[in-house]
């Protein structure tokens, strides 16, 4: 799993912020659209996907037909290493990719990969603090404002 993949993922999980509470769909600015023109009528489909089971909506089986008839298969590479490349028919290389990113998240980080706290969001993080505390997707947005809404509904309690 390469840095590439988790942002490639995080990329394609975060394409329907909300803005001034409207869910926007940003699919077109992703990498994955970009990289992969023949499968994006499949990517709306894994994208969502893959935000019901990190939010814990559906179960992970509903990933299963992103990875029909793909397969990774070991490279040796001229500095003697093995590289598994993705085989995947055109219109799943993207989603598969995605799913198998997701797949490795959830294997060496479990639990790191989660839906921000703010429930106005739309977004996803990946927690790379060593005390797997995160609860944002961004300190400087929904933390703050989370924050702010915290303090004012503590202080009208009063
Ligand atoms: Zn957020």
């Amino acid at each position: 799993m390469t840095a590439t993949d988790e942002h490639f993922l995080l990329d394609l999980l975060n394409s329907t912020p909300v803005v001034a509470g409207v869910q926007q769909d940003r699919l077109e600015e992703t990498e994955a659209w970009k990289s992969c023109p023949d499968g994006r009528s499949t990517l709306a489909e894994v994208r969502s996907a893959l935000q019901d089971v990190v939010r814990g909506d559906q179960p992970a089986d509903v990933l299963a037909p992103f990875l029909r008839d793909v397969r990774q298969v070991p490279t040796l590479t001229a500095d003697g290493t093995v590289e598994w490349r993705l085989e995947a028919p055109p219109e799943l290389t993207a989603a598969a990719r995605a799913v198998l990113a997701w797949s490795e998240l959830r294997t060496t980080r479990p639990g790191r990969l989660r839906s921000c706290g703010n429930p106005d969001c739309r977004l996803f993080l990946i927690d790379r603090s060593k005390a797997n505390t995160a609860r944002w997707c961004s300190m400087t947005t929904c933390g703050n404002r989370m924050k702010a809404r915290r303090h004012y509904q503590a202080r009208t309690k009063a």
